[in-house]
């Protein structure tokens, strides 16, 4: 395939949480663009099977799986030592890992609130934190970070997940400011309502009265995040830098 066609040839990612879902969208898109890549999240046997698919549909790329709890130091540490020993750089840091613990806050419990802030937020930090050293000495790189519209909008049920993906924006609009002037990129894409186990789990009709609020009258698919993720990280997107970008149908217009 001709270069242009392959505008990520060469590149290093690494995507958390690559073993479903967005993140698997994700890990693909990239893949398909020539990036070699790290697929991490915490189940092996889902990063190894995702990256064995890879691997055959792209006899090119070269793949890393690597078990890896993004809330847990040590885990994102041996990431990233095993990311530098295998490829020398890290020219992407795509934060897709995330998780649920949906309750009304009167019934919320402590560790509701604890696990969805360590492994959506405190993962966040943990991953910039430890590629950060990489990318500054690189003088390059981009990091994007999967937020979501709820961490603009709210909602009922989800204060510990909104809190965290408020966070996460917060946390972008700093790291872009404080990496900048060494080269790094660092932007945050905010999906709506997207078909993946995720949202599988809801009930139906919980799933029927979101989607009527979308303008675009239907549930987002990962491949339309996919696609947004690999232009921040192309040739195109070089003067972008702590942005919020939302693909959620017009969900949150206005926000
Ligand atoms: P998903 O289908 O549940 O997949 C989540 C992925 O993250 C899996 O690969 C999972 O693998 C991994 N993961 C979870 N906790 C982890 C941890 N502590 N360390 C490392 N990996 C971890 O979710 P999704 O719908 O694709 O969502 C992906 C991201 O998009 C999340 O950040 C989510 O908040 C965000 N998002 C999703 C939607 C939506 O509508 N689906 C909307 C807005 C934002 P293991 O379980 O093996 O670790």
């Amino acid at each position: 395939m001709s270069d242009s066609l392959m505008p990520l040839k060469g590149q290093v990612a690494v995507v958390t949480g690559a073993s479903r879902g967005i993140g698997r969208a994700i890990a693909s898109r990239l893949a398909s663009e020539g990036a070699d890549l790290v697929l991490g999240a915490r189940g092996v046997d889902g990063v190894e099977a995702a990256s064995a698919a890879l691997a055959e549909e792209y006899p090119d790329g070269r793949f890393l799986p690597v078990g890896c709890d993004v809330s847990s130091w040590d885990s994102v540490s041996e990431l990233m030592d095993r990311t530098v020993e295998k490829f020398e750089k890290i020219d992407f840091l795509i934060n897709n890992a995330g998780i649920t613990r949906d309750n009304l806050v009167m019934r919320m419990k402590k560790e509701e609130w604890d696990d969805v802030l360590a492994a959506n937020l405190t993962g966040v930090f943990n991953t910039c934190r430890l590629a950060a050293r990489q990318m500054l000495r690189q003088r390059a790189g981009r990091i994007v970070n999967i937020t979501s519209v709820v961490g603009l909008l709210g909602n009922a049920g989800q204060v510990n997940y909104a809190a965290s993906k408020g966070g996460i924006i917060s946390l972008t609009y700093s790291l872009a400011r404080e990496m900048a002037s060494r080269g790094v990129l660092v932007n945050a894409v905010a999906p709506g309502f997207i078909e993946t186990d995720m949202t599988a789990a809801m009930p139906e009709a919980a799933r029927e009265a979101m989607s009527e609020g979308i303008p675009l009258a239907r549930i987002g698919k990962p491949e339309e995040i996919s696609a947004l993720v690999a232009f921040l990280c192309g040739p195109g997107a070089s003067y972008i830098t702590g942005e919020v970008i939302r693909v959620d149908g017009g969900l949150a217009i206005g926000c």
